[in-house]
């Protein structure tokens, strides 16, 4: 079985939470895209842990981890990542995390330019997460990047850097006037964090080919959401990668394999991080309240995030784009304390009602219609199983189910492991 767990709206939907949940019904948990941009907070037995990189398998013992070739990965990040979990008494080895050779190395360089470039934009910043992403996407189609499997043969590797380095400073001191990158700080940089991450480097492909062959359940794990996506989502306000679904065997490593199935994650509410046309948006008190009971902060940056009511026109795209064969709706609890919720029900463009996700240009001239629809106003965190809802949540759910076109399979209603509730 090869199930993809993605995303359907801006991120943060709780992919993290769902991927801990239903990790127990995969041997294999792979990341396919993205780097340490993002972070999934995952909160059980052990405690509480923020991922960036690794895939939030590594919280089970028996589950094999992999970081695929569609990852860009700052090693030394990802050292801190491993040091801060096997502190906290998770085991890593090469046996339970493997690192796909072709995946490409976020340099010190990368974070560097993102910096620069947010800063030039001062006002007309993206809301990039300074975190060096475009810039190693950049240079991974440039072909001009360093890849997993070049640490393992590190004599061939140094003799590449000088060449990279001069190349990297006709733009960090021609363009953007800042202290050249020097060639030996870099050879420092792969010596103290590559060696370490050498021993997990291998062909993902390969073991997944195998793993899949002998039977085994494979789950990839999207970072950021449909509409964070370079080819589908709100560009330029966009990840650098594809979160998508689709893209999944490939960013794994395993472009021959098809997906058996796509759970969609998708919040009660929405959420948004960063600068980009976010139509339902609310502001003021409203914002605030539900900011506050949702906890609305980034895990990676600590950054309020926008919030508004649920977006039927957004999350209806982010299901087609995802091909989403059921849903996963997050943080019902949060919406426990409203007497009626608002929705988002369509757009008004230029006096014209419309229920399809426009181009994203069009979006800046878009206003949200909301609708009412009532709240069951009472604690739902305790509830387990169906019965246990009140009737105008299992409406709420019914009518998301309806408006979207996909079914709920899984409704959270809390932030620890067993908090959900299975929907049939
Ligand atoms: P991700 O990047 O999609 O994994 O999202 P985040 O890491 O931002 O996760 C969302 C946050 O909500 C985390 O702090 C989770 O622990 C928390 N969370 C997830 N599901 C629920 C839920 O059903 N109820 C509540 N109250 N919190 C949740």
């Amino acid at each position: 079985m090869l199930t993809s767990i993605c995303g359907i709206n801006w991120g943060d939907e709780g992919k993290g939470r769902m991927v801990d949940l239903l990790s127990e019904k995969f041997d294999v948990v792979c990341r396919y895209q993205g780097g340490n941009n993002a972070g999934h907070t995952v909160i059980n037995e052990r405690g509480k842990f923020v991922l960036n990189l690794l895939p939030s398998g590594i919280l089970r013992e028996d589950v094999v981890n992999v970081m695929g070739p569609g990852m860009v990965i700052d090693i030394k990040h990802l050292c801190g990542e491993i040091a801060k979990l096997r502190e906290g008494g998770i085991k890593i080895t090469p046996e339970n995390l493997k690192i796909s050779d072709r995946a490409v190395i976020t340099m010190p360089y990368h974070v560097l330019l993102d910096c620069l470039e947010e800063d030039r934009l001062a006002g007309k910043k993206f809301g990039s997460t300074r975190r060096g992403i475009s810039p190693v996407y950049a240079d991974k189609f440039y072909k001009k990047a360093f890849r997993m499997g070049e640490l393992l043969n590190t004599e061939r590797l140094y003799k590449r850097v000088a060449d990279i380095v001069e190349w990297k400073n006709l733009t960090v001191v021609g363009g953007y006037k800042s202290e050249p990158i020097k060639t030996e700080d870099m050879i420092a940089y792969f010596e103290e964090f590559g060696k370490v991450l050498a021993p997990y480097v291998c062909d993902t492909g390969l073991y997944l080919t195998e793993a899949h062959a002998q039977g085994k359940n494979i789950m990839f794990e999207a970072q950021l959401g449909a509409m964070r996506d370079i080819d589908f989502g709100i560009h330029p306000y966009t990840s650098a990668s594809s979160t998508i679904a689709a893209y999944a065997p490939i960013g794994a490593g395993v472009p021959q394999l098809q997906l058996t199935n796509s759970i969609g994650i998708m919040k009660a509410y929405s959420t948004c991080v960063g600068e980009g046309p976010f139509t339902a948006e609310y502001f003021g008190e409203k914002a605030e309240k539900l900011r506050q009971l949702g906890g609305e902060y980034g895990a990676a940056t600590g950054r309020p995030r926008r919030v508004g009511p649920f977006d039927i026109v957004a999350s209806r795209y982010g299901i087609r784009c995802q091909g989403a064969t059921e849903i996963a709706l997050t943080k019902m609890d949060i919406l426990s304390g409203y007497e009626e919720i608002e929705v988002c029900v369509a757009y008004e463009l230029n006096g014209e009602i419309i229920h399809e996700f426009p181009f994203v240009d069009v979006l800046d001239d878009c206003k949200p219609v909301f609708k009412t629809v009532k709240g069951w106003n009472c604690d739902i965190s305790h509830c387990r199983k169906v019965e246990d809802l009140p009737k105008e949540a299992l409406d709420y759910i019914k009518y998301l189910e309806e408006a979207c076109g996909c079914k709920i399979k899984y409704v959270s209603v809390g932030a620890e492991r067993e908090a959900y509730v299975e929907m049939y």
